[in-house]
C-alpha cells in the first residue's frame, strides 16, 4: 500500500516532466506570468520554476499516497476501484459502473489506472499551481494546496482539462497567491456566465474582490471543504431536477425550466449566489421564468430531504466498501436486500458468489 505510492518509475518520469516543463517555461516565458513585473530576474523565474517543480512532485506522491491509502483500506477490491473512480476522479467511475454491475474486469478503476489518474492530475495540477503561485504561503495556501491533491481530486481532475483547453488563449490572471487559478476567457459553459472546477475559475473577467469572483471561489471553496460530496451532489442534484423540470417545461411551456430546477435551484449554487450578493430571480426573463425560482428557504428545505438521501448513500457506501470491505457481491451504494438473495443479515462470506451469467 506505502511501497506502490513510490516504487513506479513511470510515474516518476511523469512527475519529473510535469515539474521540468513547468521549470522551463517559467524560465522562457518569465515576463509573460505577470504583466505588472514584465521583467523578472532570472532568479525570480528560478524560484517560480523551483515552486512549480516541488509542487509537482510533492502533489503527485500526495495523491498517490491518498489513493493508494484508500483503496489499500478496501483490500483492494473492485467495490473500492469504483467508489475511488466516482469520487476523486469522476469519469473512471463512469465508464466503469456498467462493467462493475455486469462483473466484467475494471477498464479505468483498477489500482495501477487510478494510481495513474493521480498521479497525472496532482504532478500536473500541482505544477500549473506553482507556476503560477496561486498558493498563500502565508495563509490558506497550507489548508488549500493539501486539500486540492488529496480530498478535492474530483474537481482539479476537471480542472486540468480546463488548464489544458485554456493554457494557450485563456487569458490568466496575473494575481497571485489567491489559492485559484482564473482565466479572463476561456472555456464557459455560456458565453457570459463563469465555470470553475477544482482550483480553476475560467472565463471570469472579474478580479479579486468583485461579486462575481468572490461566487466562484465560493465554488473553489466548497471543492475543498466537501470533495467528492460537492462534485457528486452537484451533479446528483441535476440528475434527479432534470426529468421534473422538463416535464414542467412541456407544462407550463417554460423552455428553460431545466436551467433553473438544476442550475439556479441547485443548493451550491444557491450558497454562491448568497456570497455574491445576487437575487437569483433576477434573472428570469418573464414571470413564468420568475416562479421557477425557488427561495433561499425552499432551496434550504428541499436540500434538506436530498442531502438525507445522499448522505445515507453515502454512509452506505462506505460501509460497503471500506468497513464490511466487499463482502456483499452487490455494488456499493445499494443493500443486501434484493429479491431472492438468500444471505440475510450478518456478514456473508467475503468471497461473492460466482455471477450466474458465463458465457458473456
Ligand atoms: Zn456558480
Amino acid at each position: 500500500m506505502l511501497a506502490r505510492i513510490f516504487n513506479d518509475l513511470v510515474a516518476w518520469g511523469i512527475l519529473a516532466g510535469f515539474g521540468g516543463l513547468a521549470f522551463l517555461l517559467a524560465l522562457i516565458f518569465k515576463g509573460n506570468f505577470n504583466t505588472s513585473d514584465p521583467a523578472p530576474s532570472v532568479g525570480d523565474s528560478m524560484l517560480r520554476g523551483l515552486e512549480a517543480f516541488i509542487l509537482a512532485i510533492v502533489g503527485g506522491l500526495a495523491a498517490r499516497a491518498f489513493i493508494s491509502i484508500l483503496l489499500g483500506a478496501a483490500n483492494d477490491s473492485p467495490a473500492g476501484g469504483l467508489a475511488v473512480g466516482w469520487g476523486f476522479f469522476l469519469v473512471p467511475g463512469i465508464v466503469d459502473t456498467i462493467p462493475y454491475l455486469t462483473h466484467h474486469p475494471p477498464i479505468l478503476t483498477s489500482v495501477s489506472s487510478l494510481l495513474m489518474f493521480a498521479t497525472v492530475v496532482g504532478g500536473f495540477s500541482g505544477a500549473m499551481n506553482g507556476l503560477w503561485r496561486i498558493y498563500a504561503w502565508d495563509g490558506l495556501g497550507w489548508v488549500a494546496c493539501p486539500l486540492d491533491m488529496t480530498w478535492g481530486l474530483a474537481g482539479n481532475t476537471i480542472g486540468c482539462l480546463l488548464h489544458a483547453i485554456n493554457f494557450a488563449w485563456g487569458n490568466h490572471g496575473d494575481e497571485d497567491r489567491t489559492n485559484a487559478h482564473r482565466y479572463a476567457s476561456g472555456f464557459g459553459m455560456k458565453t457570459d456566465y463563469a465555470f470553475t472546477q477544482g482550483a480553476v475559475m475560467s472565463n471570469l473577467s472579474y478580479g479579486p474582490g468583485q461579486d462575481l469572483y468572490n461566487h466562484e471561489m465560493t465554488h473553489v471553496w466548497q471543492n475543498r471543504a466537501f470533495g467528492p460530496m460537492y462534485t457528486l451532489t452537484y451533479l446528483g442534484w441535476m440528475v434527479v431536477w432534470l426529468v421534473p423540470s422538463l416535464v414542467a417545461a412541456a407544462i407550463v411551456q417554460v423552455i428553460a425550466a431545466p436551467l433553473y430546477w438544476c442550475y439556479f435551484n441547485n443548493p451550491w449554487e444557491t450558497w454562491a449566489y448568497v456570497v455574491q450578493n445576487q437575487d437569483r430571480a433576477a434573472f428570469a426573463n418573464t414571470p413564468d421564468e420568475k416562479k421557477l425560482v425557488f427561495s433561499t428557504t425552499w432551496v434550504a428545505i428541499a436540500s434538506a430531504l436530498f442531502f438525507l438521501v445522499a448522505i445515507t448513500f453515502a454512509v452506505l457506501t462506505v460501509k460497503s466498501v471500506w468497513i464490511d470491505k466487499g463482502a456483499s457481491a452487490n455494488p456499493p451504494t445499494t443493500h443486501s436486500t434484493a429479491p431472492g438473495k438468500n444471505k440475510t443479515g450478518g456478514h456473508p462470506p467475503r468471497k461473492p458468489a460466482p455471477a450466474p451469467a458465463k458465457g458473456h
